[in-house]
């Protein structure tokens, strides 16, 4: 009943209804909206809010929603991730079937990649031939000291060869563009899976082993030396993982930035030829680099000196075929599933529209995102929005400009970084040339290849050349946001400005909870425990007086600490020091979005809703952007390396440190609080 409401409004605004009409519509069909943005149907009202406010404001949600097989998650922004997946696949099959589109063009790439993904049969048909030439080279390597090349080939790409290099703005001067090389080579997710004595680690580890063995076999490997040369990639990516940098550790931006002379490099990693793999991987003209892990790099050269060359074949085959599985006929397609069954606990695959969609947005997914937006992006929503940021704004400003515990001289640097904060909402004002790109209608394993070599040869192109302002680091039917720390900007993809996180029709408590809480958290990464070590120009500066500093990072430590002592899948603790910087986006990111809330025209305007004051409404939008169900395979996961708590803990942890939130539910302010801003 409530939906059909919300339909007839929608389809109303769509039909370019006049203002009039719209102010001639009963009030009570307008609260009976406001009502269903409430989403009581998504409560769980049985549990009290102050114990656990995500499943008090989600339970219905979850119980109403389990995981679909083909997913490891399932939530608000994988339902919302899935209609503009449905979306966009109309876009693909027009831009497929017209014959018209000229040569080159971006409509002709778009229709072409996904006619190419969906021609199964002729997926089938050209079998592992497309990559004939690239297993080639690999089986004819002799010597270690041919690999220097054959790693850099691979890089180019795609695939997670050893290492990998890229561009990055220079820490010491944003300005500049200089290359970085990383580690990498691994193929679970994190040194953990790799090093962790734990029964669950354990039985990935074997999973994962069998599964090296299957795929050498569909290659053609002989039965009889496929368990031996498994374990031997086992062997070799296992002492690559000791050799890592862990990910908490990589936080520390002083600890990734090693810049290093070519005469250096020879000396540290002296088995990687540096000369020739820079100019193998099209740079010649660099003379000075970021090493940014010098313990890996050491010893992967030990590696490269001390580990039989079959080896290194038998784990670069594994490496390229382990990349491009997934566009390979259906045995390599449902050998490469298993693994993911094995480390996600993914129960199905993807429809295969679903995947070749995926690797489109991967490939080409500006050219996608281009047409996206010219259907999909009202200007309203972008006026919308950016006013709702510009409250936040100020609130940050404000409230740094009353903080009583920082000095007056980090006081104004703080202010200048905020200042100087570029925001972006919705996609890019230039659009990226995929002109050099050549895109057909097969092999589909080819497009992919070709777009992981040009987008290789993009990020490259950049190293030494006035700096690029204008590129974003993500495509705009992206359901996410980011912080750019060394552009200083805040960054929206039209993707996410879409309910549950936006939705013009609401009443303004909800959109401040959910994509203004996103927002605050976007800004407050310019002042979380990593960001901060940045100043407003994108520079690694320590703009802080040590007193000043203290005093924060007793704030970080102090949720560091509590986050440490969160679970997941029963007995996983998360890693407080990774978790970090996220969790204090959160929290600056609610309180920033309140503030701002309590100061907008919407609140002025606010009523209770169906029982519900302003600011538990507030709190309820805030908690339905994050409502999911997650596989405990996949938690593990994201509890080894990603930098985000879980879902839940981002809820409940954040609110344990907000004293409004206590108060809107008619709780007492427990002592024991973390407090950053
Ligand atoms: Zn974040």
């Amino acid at each position: 009943m409530k939906l059909i409401v919300l339909m007839v409004a929608a389809a109303t605004a769509v039909a370019g209804a006049p203002p009039a009409a719209r102010a001639d519509e009963p009030v009570a069909a307008a609260s009976a909206g406001d009502e269903a943005a409430l989403h009581l149907e998504w409560m769980d009202r049985s549990v009290d809010p102050l114990q656990d406010f995500y499943r008090y404001a989600n339970g219905g949600f979850m119980r109403a929603n389990p995981i679909p097989p083909a997913y490891s998650a399932w939530g608000a922004a994988q339902i919302l991730d899935q209609k503009n997946q449905d979306y966009i696949r109309e876009l693909l099959q027009s831009a497929a079937a017209n014959a018209a589109a000229a040569r080159g063009s971006d409509e002709q790439k778009i229709g072409d990649f996904y006619a190419s993904g969906m021609d199964e049969a002729g997926v089938e048909k050209a079998g592992i031939a497309p990559l004939r030439d690239e297993f080639k080279r690999i089986a004819a390597l002799r010597r270690s000291s041919k690999l220097t090349a054959e790693l850099a080939r691979l890089q180019h790409i795609g695939v997670d060869a050893a290492f990998g290099i890229g561009q990055m703005q220079d820490y010491a001067d944003s300005t500049r563009v200089i290359a970085v090389v990383e580690q990498g080579g691994l193929g679970l997710p994190d040194r953990d899976y790799y090093l962790k004595d734990d029964p669950k680690y354990a039985a990935i580890r074997k999973a994962y082993e069998e599964h090296i063995a299957r795929m050498l076999v569909l290659l053609g490997e002989a039965q009889s030396r496929v368990s031996s040369a498994a374990a031997g990639v086992m062997a070799l990516e296992t002492r690559l993982a000791a050799a890592s940098m862990p990910v908490e550790d990589q936080r520390n931006p002083h600890a990734i930035y090693n810049m290093r002379e070519l005469a250096a490099l020879a000396h540290e990693a002296p088995a990687i030829d540096w000369r020739r793999y820079l100019k193998a991987s099209g740079v010649p003209q660099v003379t000075r680099l970021n090493l940014a892990m010098p313990k890996f790099f050491a010893a992967l050269s030990h590696e490269m000196q001390s580990t039989p060359i079959a080896v290194w074949r038998d784990y670069l085959r594994w490496q390229l075929a382990h990349r491009y599985a997934a566009y390979l006929p259906d045995a390599y397609v449902q050998e490469n599933f298993r693994l993911a069954q094995a480390v996600r606990g993914t129960k199905e695959l993807l429809p295969r529209w679903r995947r070749v969609l995926r690797a489109e947005d991967g490939a080409i997914g500006f050219a996608v995102g281009h047409e996206y937006v010219k259907h999909h992006f009202p200007p309203e929503a972008r006026a919308q929005v950016l006013e709702i940021l510009h409250g936040i704004r100020a609130a940050l400003r404000d409230d740094l400009k009353a903080l009583p515990w920082m000095s007056e001289a980090t006081r104004a640097r703080a202010l200048e970084k905020l200042a100087l904060m570029e925001e972006r909402i919705g996609y890019p004002d230039s659009w990226r040339d995929y002109s050099r790109l050549e895109i057909d209608r097969g092999p589909y394993v080819l497009n992919v290849l070709r777009a992981n070599a040009f987008d290789d040869t993009r990020e490259l192109a950049k190293i030494g050349k006035p700096l690029d302002r204008s590129e974003w680091g993500m495509v705009p039917q992206t359901i996410n946001a980011y912080y750019g720390r060394s552009m200083n900007n805040i960054n929206f993809p039209a993707g996410i400005l879409q309910p549950p996180y936006f939705d013009p029709t609401v009443p303004a408590a909800f959109n401040y909870g959910a994509i203004g809480s996103i927002i605050g958290h976007e800004i407050t990464h310019g002042f979380d425990d990593h960001g901060s070590q940045f100043d407003g120009h994108g520079n690694l500066e320590n703009w802080w007086s040590k007193e000043d500093s203290d005093k924060f990072q007793a704030g970080v430590g102090c949720i560091a600490e509590q986050f440490s002592g969160y679970t997941v899948d029963g007995d996983m603790h998360l890693k407080g020091r990774l978790v970090t910087g996220e969790s204090i986006a959160d929290l600056g990111g609610l309180l920033l979005a309140l503030r701002a809330y309590h100061a907008s025209p919407g609140y002025a305007a606010a009523q209770d809703i169906g029982g519900f004051t302003p600011e538990q409404q507030f709190f309820l939008g805030f908690a339905h952007a994050w409502g999911e169900n997650v596989r405990p395979e996949q938690a593990r996961m994201w509890a080894a390396a990603d930098p985000h708590p879980p879902n839940d803990d981002r809820v409940n942890g954040t609110l344990t440190n907000v004293a409004q939130f206590a108060e809107a539910f008619g709780g007492t302010s427990a002592a024991g609080r973390c407090v950053i801003w």
